[in-house]
């Protein structure tokens, strides 16, 4: 199927083809595209100028994903098709192998400049889940939450790359039985499993994009940990939402996948018949307000602690597109969205530690004996993804991980 010698099976075979950013030893400074094939990285940009595709150079030259984001559907389109054909067909091999590197040669960085970053809360079980933990007294779902895909306006300029160190926030908390607030270091630092959209095509202000159209503004997909300080988040979310308890940090992943390479991972949503939601929020096809059918795994110190199946998410992200652009605000090329926390109806399927916890009531063991309710420093979470790929495959989006330092001494 190809010249390169990857077996057909390897998750980042021929059918993935995720991108990323990354530089070599010898050119530290030389952030470059690179797109990932078996265990190799292939120099994007430096290939197609060696395979005479020329007209592709600019949206590969980096030093970020940004130029091909905003290159639009098309192009995306035309590079993916052309990267199929230089690594299968033989006769590219002389001109594109001197362009692929060991990955272990290589360093990955943040793959895009972030524009503006949303994060959704797209669960059912997962808002379910926290509104019977933060509001015992009240209906578990707030009761816009089937008319419409809640989200809210995140920090941009602190995403950060898989393998970036994550300090412990401080910030005010105040508990129930607390007489007053008091200032210090997070002591419910937790994570939120997500998958991210990175979004291309820009549009102008007054423009809306329809669910149907979504897809060709989305570029690809990471895997995103919302970390978030439960503690200082409880105290200040009335009636604004999160803010500093979620602004500290956001990890993504390295590659970014493809939607492209998600087409055999569609799936229909598990059903939003109670209510119906708004036309908008529908696809005039049929097939646009797609799920997606991708398996999240959460790690802590090595011990697998969740399995969050993304099958199980209400909201489709082309619906989260849609419900972003409705208002006429518009979409930048280099935007992310987050789907908001994967959670499935098994304990063992919930994507944070505040309900793998129930609230710290229930902690939970680690292979090496210890427990946990919610983060210590020193510990290192790493999220990974699969989907099913096209011909039987198994695709991987790779991984993110983190690791928790102490807080910074006060000055
Ligand atoms: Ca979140």
């Amino acid at each position: 199927m190809t010249w390169l010698d990857v077996a057909a099976d390897h998750p980042f075979g021929i059918t993935n083809l995720p991108y990323g950013i990354f530089t070599t030893a010898a050119e530290p400074e030389r952030r470059r595209v690179g797109v990932r094939v078996g265990d190799l990285v292939l120099d994007a940009a430096a290939a197609a100028h060696a395979a005479d595709c020329e007209y592709a150079v600019p949206a590969l030259s980096g030093p970020t994903l940004n130029p091909l984001l905003a290159a639009g559907k098309g192009a995306w389109d035309a590079t993916r098709a052309w990267l199929v054909t230089v690594l299968t067909d033989p006769a590219y091999r002389e001109a594109v192998e001197p362009h692929l590197i060991p990955l272990a040669e290589v360093t990955m960085h943040l793959p895009l400049e972030v524009a503006d970053y949303v994060d959704f809360y797209a669960s059912d079980n997962h808002a379910m889940n926290v509104g019977k933990i933060f509001r015992p007294d009240s209906p578990a779902l707030p009761v816009n939450w089937k008319h419409l895909p809640i989200g809210y306006h995140g920090r941009a300029g602190t995403i950060v790359v898989s393998g970036t160190d994550i300090v412990r926030p401080s910030g005010q908390r105040k508990g129930p039985q607390d007489p007053a607030p008091v200032y210090g270091p997070s002591i419910r630092l937790d994570i939120e499993a997500e998958l991210g959209y990175l979004v291309g095509g820009a549009t102008t202000m007054g423009e809306r994009v329809s669910v149907d159209e979504a897809a060709d503004h989305i570029f690809g997909v990471v895997i995103l940990n919302d970390w978030s300080a439960r503690d200082i988040q409880a105290w200040e979310y009335v009636p604004l939402g999160p803010f500093l308890g979620k602004s500290f940090a956001t990890s993504i992943s390295a590659w970014v996948t493809p939607l492209a390479a998600l087409d055999a991972a569609r799936i229909a949503l598990p059903g939003q018949d109670d209510p119906v939601p708004l036309p908008y929020l529908q696809s005039a096809s049929g097939t646009g307000a797609f799920g997606l059918d991708v398996q999240v795994e959460v790690s802590l110190n090595g011990t697998v602690v969740s399995h969050p199946p993304y099958s199980t998410m209400y909201w489709s992200p082309a619906q989260m597109l849609a419900h972003m652009t409705v208002n006429g605000a518009s979409l930048r090329a280099g935007d992310i969205y987050g789907s908001g926390t994967i959670s499935g109806p098994e304990r063992e399927q919930r994507g944070s530690f505040l309900e793998l916890s129930w609230g710290g009531q229930e902690p939970f063991t680690l292979a090496d004996g210890s427990t946990r309710s919610y983060l210590e420093d020193g510990d290192t979470v790493t999220m990974t993804a699969w989907a099913p790929g096209a011909d039987g495959t198994r695709i991987s989006l790779g991984e993110v991980s983190g690791t928790i330092r102490p807080t910074a001494p006060e000055a």
